[in-house]
């Protein structure tokens, strides 16, 4: 290499008045021929370096760098342009049949490594080219789709990795073009369940890479991906312990306090009207002092359940407090509200609840106005819910202002 023979060998080889014959090759980029002098050994030389006579010398150019010199000297005639053109034709193309099989080794060894790197990792991870055909998948990905990388090559990302969210029941597209044009790492949504039908579906996390070169063109992308089922199930318990009351297994309130800015919100983009039912049983603390406090939650839970089976899919009914509980209706008007509030009422007081006899409630309505806040909205609920408890119990009321 260039490098190194400037330095200690192109010195053993140094002609005449110190010209370094390696630098006027290297400078001009061109061979040379000194057929004329009879070369002397440098006198600083050591002993097994003799002198010569006629030298010729080639550089090797690879992508326009001068990568080699080479020098023959001593032959017995002159050297000729034929010499040099014999050389440059033969050393040049050595050369570059040694970098090219250097080349192979060096992206051999890489790709072995890179493989073997993909193939230990945790994750299932699936490249595409530009086009979104899976042109690489490592073992986890094997396991985890249940196809094989023989059969996946050149299949669309979407047919072997076939995706849902969860809650919507909807497909996830992962489109390379529609991830590329982020052009950065874009994390899977929540809730993606991975249904291949060769597997056990599973639950997900993970990333989409755009797979950019270095010019800024689309190489497809690298969609990396883990089960995380066991920690999503784990999750799912904390939060329905967190979420729900243990007696009734109604949400609580603090589930509704989270839910409920995101249905008014909601309510205001849509411009959906949004209505609650608070109601409060009537006269319970008789039920507690009578029967004892487990009979009164006995009680909680038939009256529980016939509400459930009394309100619609879309309500959602809350154990709001002991004996107080809320209805969230979604697109329902203070009509419609008073209508559902009055079809429980009706039921409640025709229910006979066992060894107890009928449970009646107290109800209040009152419809969101979208310019109150949460605070506000209830503090018109709560007074209705009174108003119904003064007028006689086993009544629905609105507040006055409604
Ligand atoms: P009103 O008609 O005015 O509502 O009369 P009330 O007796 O229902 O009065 P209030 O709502 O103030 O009393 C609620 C009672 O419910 C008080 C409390 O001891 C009881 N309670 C609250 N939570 C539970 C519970 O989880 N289990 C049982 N057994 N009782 C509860
Ligand atoms: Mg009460
Ligand atoms: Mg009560």
């Amino acid at each position: 290499r260039h490098g190194e023979w400037a330095n200690k060998e192109a010195r053993q080889v140094a002609i005449d008045s110190k010209v370094v014959l390696t630098d006027e090759v290297l400078k001009g980029v061109k061979s040379s021929i000194v057929n004329e002098r009879y070369v002397e050994a440098d006198s600083n030389a050591r002993e097994e370096y003799s002198g010569i006579s006629r030298f010729v010398s080639v550089p090797i150019v690879e992508d326009d760098r001068v990568v080699a010199v080479v020098g023959v000297a001593d032959k017995n005639d002159l050297y000729t342009d034929t010499d040099i053109l014999n050389m440059e034709l033969l050393f040049n193309a050595a050369w570059s049949k040694i970098a090219s099989k250097r080349g192979e080794e060096d992206s051999r060894r890489e790709r072995r490594v890179f493989e073997s790197m993909l193939m230990s990792l945790n994750d299932g991870i699936i490249a595409t080219d530009e086009y979104g055909r899976i042109i690489h998948m490592n073992y986890m990905a094997e396991k985890l789709t249940g196809w094989r990388r023989s059969e996946a090559e050149g299949l669309a990302v979407d047919d072997v990795f076939v995706a849902y969210i969860d809650q919507a029941g909807d497909r996830l597209a992962i489109s390379p073009t529609g991830v590329v044009k982020k052009s950065i790492a874009t994390d899977l949504p929540q809730d993606v369940i991975l249904r291949t039908g060769r597997t056990p579906e599973i639950y997900i996390g993970g990333k989409v890479t755009p797979g950019l070169s270095s010019d800024g063109t689309d190489t497809g992308m690298v969609l990396t991906f883990h089960d995380i089922t066991f920690e999503r199930k784990r999750q799912r318990e904390l939060e329905n312990m967190s979420y729900r009351d243990p007696l009734t297994d109604l949400y609580n309130r603090r589930f509704f306090e989270e839910r409920i800015e995101y249905e008014m919100t909601r309510s205001i983009r849509h411009n959906e009207s949004l209505s609650l039912i608070l109601f409060d049983i009537d006269r319970f603390k008789n039920i507690n002092d009578t029967w004892g406090h487990p009979v009164g939650d006995e009680v909680l839970k038939q009256i529980t359940d016939v509400a459930k089976r009394t309100v619609r899919e879309v309500d959602l009914l809350v154990r709001f407090g002991g004996e107080e509980f809320l209805i969230l209706m979604p697109h329902t008007d203070l009509r419609g509200a008073i209508v559902a509030a009055e079809k429980l009422r009706k039921v409640f007081e025709s229910t006979n609840i066992p060894a107890i006899g009928v449970v009646t409630a107290s109800f209040g309505v009152a419809e969101y106005n979208r310019k109150e806040n949460f605070t506000g909205w209830y503090r018109r609920l709560d007074a209705a819910m009174y108003k119904a408890k003064n007028e006689g119990r086993n009544k629905v009321a609105i507040n006055e202002e409604d």
